[in-house]
């Protein structure tokens, strides 16, 4: 199945989107990553997501890039008897570490070090940030407060405190623990929330061991200002615009945005613009006009993907928010604007011989009217370094690797196919190129592909022969060498 697009689309699953048909016509509308956030749902709920998103690979033959979202320090209320309460301005309402299930008058915040920090004064804001509070008294387990800007409030929505400093540890306990399931179940890639410092990605790392790739959520002020370290000790980026924009003045998100994706695209590691991009579509069949600025405006920046939170995960039409994503997608980089923003944006650090490599072939490729280009990777260094060049024609990256085909489907116009029995020798690696780009759609007996590899074979980090070669077996046998 091909995509008319480059960019890639995260769609979170939750309560709206668990069982294999919906997650399937989810895969069918666009989505190419499916996000479970630990922060909701049991082990067990995601087990079974994590299966079913397995079973539509299987079933339709396409890797698919399953990541798992860390919940992190974030605070967070309680659950409620009714589920979600409307609170409105003027409301009194009160925070405290009863167990006992919410209502319309108080909720649990199971975090005593909030109520330690506390004073009358002080605001608490809930749902990134659209509910907001006033502390009118509190004590060291509890908080009675007015409501000043309503809205509602349900079962485990998070909390912002943002005139207080609180000691956060990057990995809790759940955190730990989450993190080991996530990796046993198999995983492609771990979202780390509220990440501070460079360390907390190698915390990370260290207890991952190399089972899945991790980005960094970017989502604090002290990771903006730290933002270049971070970015070299993760394997891709998350601007995670709904805790920044409570953080962080609202109107500074833009830019925020924009700085971060160019870092990104020019470090040649994948990044997600998330939150909010649809959010009216949680309710309603069609986008605010505002909305669809929004995730083109991500597009025209050169983000790798957009992603889809509570539209997909728990809204009333994930299937629309997706085909909107995509619909506009499509028409964005049909645009002669978008070729021409992707071309005045490539910068390129480095300068290696693969670096030089992917760049001559997206020349020719370019030039000379071939369908695609074709990267043999180990590791997926040379498919980003091609999705880096952004491209016209499409990019095939065929690796041996099912963990690097799965984690390669986040990355901008990354199309990930399987190698299967011997490309050892360079004339067998040709031909499974032409087969893959035929058999997708990409390339015809008649025309041509090119194709970047490393001789010899299975040694990582070797791109060193460009080759462009006709799409038709025979041709290729009759003409390549061995
Ligand atoms: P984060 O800070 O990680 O973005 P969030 O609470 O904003 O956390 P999202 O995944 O961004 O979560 O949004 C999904 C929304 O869908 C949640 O706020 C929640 O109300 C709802 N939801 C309920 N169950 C789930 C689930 N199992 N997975 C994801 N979302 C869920
Ligand atoms: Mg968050
Ligand atoms: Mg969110």
């Amino acid at each position: 199945m091909r995509r008319h697009r480059n960019i890639k689309i995260v769609a979170t699953l939750g309560p709206a989107s668990s069982d294999y048909d919906t997650i399937r016509a989810l895969f069918e509308a666009g989505a190419d990553v499916f996000r479970l956030n630990m922060s909701h749902g049991s082990h067990e709920d995601h087990r079974a997501r994590y299966d079913a998103i397995r079973k539509v690979e299987t079933d339709t033959g396409r890797p698919i890039a399953i990541l798992a979202d860390l919940q992190g320090p974030k605070l967070r209320v309680g659950q409620f008897t009714a589920g979600a309460h409307d609170l409105e301005e003027g409301d009194r309402f009160r925070f405290d570490l009863d167990a006992a299930l919410g209502d319309s008058t108080r909720v649990r915040l199971p975090h005593p070090e909030i109520f330690a920090a506390l004073e009358p004064g002080s605001s608490l804001l809930v749902n990134d940030g659209k509910i907001r509070l006033r502390v009118e008294e509190c004590g060291p387990d509890f908080a009675n407060c007015t409501v000043r800007v309503g809205g509602t409030i349900s079962d485990r929505k998070g909390v912002n405190v943002p005139d207080v400093v609180l000691p956060l540890a990057a990995l809790s306990d759940k955190d730990r623990s989450d993190l080991e399931f996530a990796c046993e179940l198999g995983v492609d890639w771990l979202a780390l929330s509220f990440v501070q410092r460079p360390e907390d990605m190698l915390e990370a790392r260290e207890l991952a061991k190399g089972r899945a790739a991790i980005l960094a959520k970017i989502e604090k002020p002290a990771a903006v200002r730290a933002f270049a370290e971070i970015l070299k000790v993760s394997d891709g980026i998350m601007v995670a615009r709904g805790d920044l924009g409570v953080e962080l003045p609202v109107e500074s998100v833009p830019p925020i945005q924009k700085r971060l994706v160019r870092m990104c695209r020019t470090a040649a590691k994948p990044v997600i613009v998330a939150t909010q991009m649809l959010e009216s579509m949680i309710e309603s069949p069609v986008p605010t006009r505002a909305e669809v600025s929004d995730v083109a405006n991500a597009i025209y920046e050169g983000a790798d993907a957009v992603m889809l939170s509570a539209e997909s995960a728990a809204g009333s039409y994930p299937f629309e928010a997706v085909r909107t994503m995509d619909a506009v997608a499509v028409e964005v980089e049909r645009g002669q604007m978008y070729r021409e923003i992707m071309e005045t944006g490539r910068q390129v650090e480095g300068g290696t011989t693969a670096d030089s490599i992917v760049a001559a072939a997206r020349e020719v490729a370019e030039n000379t009217g071939v369908k695609a280009i074709c990267c043999f990777t180990h590791s997926g260094t040379t498919a980003l370094k091609t999705s880096r060049e952004r491209p016209r024609v499409p990019i095939l990256a065929l690796t041996p690797f099912t963990s690097t085909a799965r984690r390669l489907c986040l990355s901008w116009g990354v199309n990930c196919f399987m190698t299967h029995g011997d490309v050892s020798r360079f004339k067998m690696a040709v031909v499974s190129a032409a087969r893959a780009a035929r058999s997708g759609g990409f390339a015809q007996n008649g025309e041509n592909i090119v194709v970047v590899a490393g001789v010899p074979f299975n040694i990582p980090g070797s791109t060193n022969i460009l080759r462009v070669a006709p799409c038709d077996e025979k041709l290729i046998f009759n003409t390549d060498p061995e």
